[in-house]
């Protein structure tokens, strides 16, 4: 079966979906994205992502292409179409298309593109072994808040990773301070118990998954505190772990070499896994 997928107006099987080669978003990276996991065919945390959308849409000044319950319809076409049940929806929203020259044009329509795609659930094993994180000079732009379709230093960053044979790259600041992974949000918990994630500013991408994790952690009692934290503070906590709507919550077993807790997935991430996956397969509270 060949994948649709949604191109300003029209469902295209992929090799016939394009965009034209003057659209900014190719031109430059001018234009903005949001990932949403499907499980068992609902949209996980569906009405955060597209306030997220609006805001990066407003941020960058670009206008919104349809009415919200129009794109929620063309999302569940394109679900529909490809037959995705538990997967991820992909939408990027650009400036569209003008003649190559860096001010906003005068007049252009903002592009749509959705794609969708099925996903394997993560085995058990990686959520039990944890995942190893290598740490990278952050040397993105001061907007990372706006979910922008920019991410070359993302990017290069996973790629170090891979190359080390790590699952991320964590992003560090000027003054040695974690801000987030090259596409997850980063988490410590401390030797008493608390959990500590950085709080959102113009120096992460305000996760949504990490936005559920902390209303989660809030509900079952857990200490919680939103401050930066260093690269030794993380290496001596007692676990650490990452989120993103792709990798749910995972545990972080080695940071540049050096390994958390006993090596292995600790409680807390253990346990907030569960309830985040408990919560996305719809057997959570807000479900
Ligand atoms: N931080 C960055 C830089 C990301 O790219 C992502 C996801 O793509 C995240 C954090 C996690 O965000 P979410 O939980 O909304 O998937």
């Amino acid at each position: 079966m060949s994948r649709i997928a949604y191109v300003n107006g029209r469902y295209l099987p992929h090799r016939q979906a394009v965009v034209h080669i003057e659209d900014r978003g190719y031109q430059f990276a001018d234009g903005v994205y949001e990932v949403i996991a499907v499980e068992r065919g609902r949209l996980v945390d569906e009405e955060p992502h597209l306030e997220r959308l609006a805001r990066s849409l407003g941020e960058l000044r670009i206008a919104s292409p349809m009415p919200e319950d129009a794109l929620k319809a063309v999302m569940r076409e394109v679900l529909r179409r490809n037959r995705v049940r538990d997967g991820t929806i992909y939408l990027q929203l650009t400036r569209g298309v003008a003649p190559r020259d860096h001010p906003f044009p005068p007049a252009s329509e903002t592009a749509v593109v959705m794609t969708a795609k099925r996903s394997r659930p993560q085995s058990p094993r990686v959520a039990e072994d944890g995942v190893r994180v290598i740490t990278v000079p952050d040397n993105r732009w001061g907007r990372c808040d706006i979910k922008s379709v920019s991410l070359l230093p993302n990017v290069l960053a996973k790629q170090r990773a891979r190359e080390a044979g790590a699952y991320e790259a964590w992003f560090v600041d000027a003054s040695g301070h974690v801000t987030e992974g090259s596409s997850t949000n980063a988490w410590i918990v401390t030797a008493e118990g608390k959990l500590v994630t950085r709080p959102a500013s113009h120096a992460i991408l305000n996760g949504i998954t990490r936005q559920r994790a902390i209303k989660l952690a809030r509900a079952s009692g857990l200490a919680l505190e939103e401050r930066p934290f260093t690269v030794p503070e993380a290496k001596a906590a007692r676990e650490a772990f990452l989120t993103s709507t792709t990798s749910h919550v995972l545990a972080i077993t080695e940071i540049d070499g050096t390994v958390i807790g006993n090596g292995k997935a600790g409680s807390f991430a253990t346990e907030l896994r569960r309830s985040y996956l408990d919560f996305s397969r719809g057997a959570g509270p807000e479900a």
